[in-house]
């Protein structure tokens, strides 16, 4: 943990700001100390670089889920020069600029891809967050970026004010056991006039996945020992890797093939993964088959989160005829407001 994440800090408990004890140093990091609240006296442990800001009892829920997404990020940990393509795909309309000179959030930052990428796009202080042990990746993917943070906390216990001018969180709300409780948490730690992006699995052009594919997540492949779904991932990540190759990819590529398009089912997802590496493809597989809890999110329902945390200046698109992001502006008097209630 570097010094100055502490003037970003505040109790997750009581919103008082953080006493600092350092045991090891290394150099501009923190690897083990301890934050203690100045107003309730709650104490967290910074170690291995990271702040542990959790509480002391995580929902079994929540704890499947960490447990899940853990075992994925500290296994396939390596960023991608992909990653960057990908990541402004999710935010869109935000680019590079948008993340200029900002102090960021990232709401499940999983390995650290992105904060990796926001960090290089110029902003001025970027925040990773994740409540499993991804963060051992992310901080490995990131402590030698000056202006970059990890922090391992809860999306719905937040250990900042709201001193961020954009938050982000890409493909995590759908996993949490209430996303809309999410997602306003997101947005009250955003500035008056900040930005909130999100990106989330949609309902439309998803059917087929709650008919066929959710039973089986549900009931068998979330609840197999790690090692077990990771080797049926393999498996059928085998014949979607050939298909992607031999099909999908040159249909994508060759506008003389474009016509078949119509006929491919998925096609617009599966068009759009398809120059996925062996390795991207495998754990997308494991990452759809692990999660003890998804959603798929109606158009509707993210309208209405926006509107519920009031924001202004709204964006909803469809991505891949399959999942929907959407991003908007936190009014000046508004938050204000929520701030003084918070
Ligand atoms: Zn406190």
């Amino acid at each position: 943990m570097k010094q100055k994440l502490l003037s970003l800090l505040a109790c997750p408990e009581c919103r008082a700001a953080f006493e600092l004890r350092a045991d090891v140093v290394d150099g501009a990091e923190i690897i083990e100390g301890q934050l203690q609240c100045s107003g309730c006296k709650a104490s967290f442990p910074i170690r291995r670089g990271v702040p542990r800001i959790l509480s002391a009892e995580l929902s079994r829920e929540k704890q499947a889920t960490a447990e899940a997404f853990g075992y994925e990020w500290t296994h396939y940990t390596s960023l991608t020069e992909a990653d960057r393509e990908e990541f402004l795909d999710w935010i869109k309309p935000l680019a590079p600029e948008s993340f200029a000179g900002r102090v960021v959030l990232d709401g499940g930052c999983g390995k650290g891809r992105h904060i990796f990428l926001a960090a290089k796009f110029g902003a001025r202080e970027v925040v990773g967050v994740d409540l499993s042990d991804a963060v051992e990746s992310a901080y490995a993917n990131t402590r030698h970026l000056r202006n970059v943070h990890v922090v391992q906390g809860d999306i719905l216990r937040l250990p900042f004010t709201n001193p961020f001018d954009l938050a982000y969180s890409i493909g995590v709300l759908h996993h949490l056991p209430n996303p809309k409780q999410g997602f306003l948490a997101l947005a009250k730690h955003v500035r008056p006039g900040g930005q909130v992006a999100v990106w989330v699995y949609g309902k439309e052009g998803n059917e087929w996945i709650a008919r066929f594919v959710d039973p089986v997540r549900i009931h068998i492949t979330s609840k197999l020992p790690k090692v077990v779904t990771r080797a049926l991932s393999f498996l059928l990540a085998l014949p979607l890797y050939l298909a992607l190759k031999l099909v999908y990819g040159p249909v994508h590529r060759n506008p003389g093939l474009a016509r078949f398009k119509s006929v491919l089912p998925y096609a617009d997802y599966l068009c759009a993964i398809s120059n996925y590496s062996f390795a991207e493809n495998f754990w997308n597989v494991f990452d759809h088959l692990v999660a003890p809890t998804a959603f798929y999110h109606s158009r509707a329902e993210i309208e209405d989160w926006f509107a519920e945390a009031g924001m202004k200046d709204v964006g909803i698109s469809q991505r891949n005829n399959n999942s929907w992001r959407g991003n908007g502006i936190i009014p000046e008097t508004l938050a204000r407001s929520a701030e003084k209630t918070a």
